[in-house]
């Protein structure tokens, strides 16, 4: 088959958050088994191509915008045999030379030309595509163009998927938006194609939507989210609009990259270990980079670790995590955390805990990026918090099993779907809470206190590195679905 995904992010090199890994994760697989994958991502100004190794394949081809040409020119790299193409979008705005990804004034402006010249691409390469797969907002309005204009340019694509890795965030933005990249933005103000939901915003268009519409078929990445999604929970306006492409929509939990997140050749960590040791080696071992983690950022030993990864908002969380950070040094546990927040309360709110817990040697606070350090805490910690408020998969749990730390997760999207409590009939690989408040996670966190006193402990550990979350099912479930009629 010849697959495309589109995307803003793919993992390791241009990396946020979770959707990085699944297009790396999804596209590998899909390479390993068998098929021709193409991924199309952004040259970001922040990408050293030196450094890459990027090779100019002298393909240039114009976008226009706003009626004017815009030159773009096209790197090609295998990464573990998919076809990565890089768009270097050369600009009059110098769109995407930014340091981030995402976060400015004209995301959509740059986003919405970023689609247009993907497409382009795939129009001077001339292949019959067999699956053109979206990743959220951002490139949501490649089927609208596909359907609207290049099939009768010839750009033969048999179907197009889009998944939505979460719903908060749709791109809001007005007709002019669209005419600037050869679309007729008025025309799609109806309530059956890209108008905004939100009564107070009816002159203003939904690119979410638009993909939702337009696509063949429409996944989530966990099918409880899905479900949630169904019964009109955490859909942000568009509970409507998803409940009417319920034919087309399917949840297929997210895989984890296996060779990427590995604790068996992983080189952050002090001491490698593998789930085919013995029980009491990984636990020595798992230790000894507790031991080397804390002496490294001068906190306590000899106390169970718990850890929070993951950007502090309230998606995930937040709310409920910062009572319970306090509870867990107070009775006597430490505590590491790497994320940040956008919001500057949020932010405020996790500054204070840093003055107040860092100088007593029983937490640390790292308010930034640093893949290096996430590493080294799944390597070291005994539990994960992830007390998410809605998770459309969730990565973090995934990879913190496969690293022998145990989740303490609510129950909710995917962390329902990969994480079962130890009470519980069923897989028995973490401790789970049901309802989103304070009482309810804290009385998940005695339970973890209960639990680093006993044996089981040590069992638990090795059984959940075991699990297999690989890709392996769930590309197999996207390919049935490429094929699907
Ligand atoms: P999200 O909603 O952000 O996509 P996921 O749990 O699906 O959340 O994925 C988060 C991914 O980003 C994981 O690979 C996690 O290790 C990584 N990550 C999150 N925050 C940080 C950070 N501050 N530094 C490094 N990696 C991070």
């Amino acid at each position: 088959m010849e697959i495309v995904h589109i995307a803003l992010e793919l993992a390791p090199l241009i990396k946020v958050g979770g959707m990085a890994d699944v297009v790396h994760g999804l596209s590998a697989e899909q390479a390993r088994l068998g098929h021709s994958v193409k991924v199309i991502v952004p040259l970001y100004g922040f990408l050293n191509k030196k450094d890459i190794d990027l090779i100019d394949s002298n393909e240039k081809f114009v976008v226009n915008e706003k009626n004017s040409w815009h030159n773009n020119q096209v790197f090609r790299k295998k990464i573990d045999d998919v076809e990565v193409i890089f768009i270097e979008m050369h600009h009059s705005e110098k769109y995407f030379s930014q340091k981030n990804i995402y976060g400015y004034n004209n995301d959509i402006p740059r986003f919405l030309y970023f689609s247009r010249a993907a497409l382009e691409f795939l129009l001077n390469d001339k292949k019959e595509i067999d699956a053109l797969h979206l990743h959220d907002w951002h490139v949501s309005i490649c089927p609208v163009i596909v359907k609207d204009i290049l099939k009768t340019h010839h750009l033969r694509v048999k179907k197009t998927i889009l998944t939505v890795h979460n719903f908060h965030y749709q791109g809001k933005c007005a007709p002019i938006d669209l005419d600037n990249i050869g679309l007729n933005g008025n025309y799609y103000l109806k309530e059956d194609l890209l108008q905004d939901p939100d009564k107070k915003y009816t002159n203003s268009l939904n690119l979410l939507k638009g993909g939702i519409n337009y696509s063949d078929a429409v996944t989530t990445v966990s099918e409880t989210y899905s479900e949630e999604l169904l019964q009109n929970m955490h859909t942000y306006g568009l509970g409507d609009t998803i409940k009417q492409a319920q034919s087309k929509l399917i949840g297929i939990l997210n895989g984890l990259d296996i060779n990427q997140w590995d604790p068996s050749n992983d080189s952050r960590l002090s001491m490698n270990f593998s789930k085919d040791q013995s029980i009491s080696d990984i636990n020595k071992i798992k230790t000894e980079n507790k031991d080397a983690l804390l002496n490294e950022l001068n906190i306590q030993k000899n106390k169970p670790l718990f850890i929070f990864i993951g950007r502090l908002v309230k998606q995930k969380g937040v709310e409920i995590l910062e009572p319970a950070i306090k509870y867990i040094l107070n009775k006597g546990g430490v505590f590491i955390l790497c994320g940040s927040a956008i919001d500057s309360e949020i932010q405020s709110h996790f500054d204070k805990l840093k003055e107040k817990y860092e100088s007593s040697r029983k937490a640390h606070f790292h308010f930034d990026y640093n893949e290096a350090l996430t590493r080294k805490m799944y390597g070291a910690s005994d539990f994960i918090l992830v007390p998410s408020l809605f998770e459309p998969c969730g990565l973090v749990q995934l990879i913190a099993m496969r690293y022998g730390t145990i989740p303490i997760v609510r129950k909710t999207g995917g962390l329902n779907d990969s994480v079962n409590d130890i009470k519980k009939p069923g897989l028995k690989n973490g401790i789970v809470f049901d309802k989103f408040n304070e009482a309810e996670f804290i009385k998940a966190i005695d339970r973890a206190f209960d639990l680093f006193q006993k044996k089981e402990i040590k069992d638990l550990s090795k059984k959940i590195m075991q699990i297999d979350f690989s890709w392996e099912i769930s590309a197999k479930k996207y390919l049935d679905l490429y094929t699907k009629n």
